[in-house]
């Protein structure tokens, strides 16, 4: 569905957060990490994330490449208000598709041990 049919459709709550998302867009908010691997290490391989920094913390955005977007994140707004309310997508996950659609990622690229740092933060793990 394009995304103007999308916010057509969206309630209050959902056009804050659209408006939020614009917000976060224009700041440079969102992250793209591309994470490589090089040759010596056996062989060669990309993963992407995406990152959005927020006004307290940085949240983790789960991206579909073949529907080409966002299906979920790490902060409490999805997790009360999507996951388990009937809300669509919360300002990180609106965030994340704009910049894509309009290319305006912050892109870092990234080696395994680098991401895994970052991951483990994400995830208060100290492996
Ligand atoms: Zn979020």
């Amino acid at each position: 569905m394009p995304l103007n049919e999308v916010i057509f459709m969206m309630s209050g709550d959902m056009q804050k957060r659209m408006a939020l998302a614009r917000h976060l867009v224009e700041e440079g908010c969102v992250k793209k990490y591309v994470i490589y691997r090089t040759p010596e290490e056996g062989y060669f391989a990309v993963i992407t994330r995406y990152v959005v920094v927020g006004e307290r913390s940085e949240y983790l955005v789960g991206w579909d490449v073949e529907m080409g977007r966002s299906v979920c994140c790490t902060c409490k707004d999805y997790l009360v208000n999507v996951l388990f309310g009937d809300l669509t997508a919360c300002k990180h996950m609106l965030a994340v598709e704009l910049a894509v659609k309009e290319e305006k990622t912050d892109v870092f690229y990234l080696t395994p041990d680098e991401y895994r740092q970052i991951r483990n933060g994400f995830l208060n793990l100290d492996v």
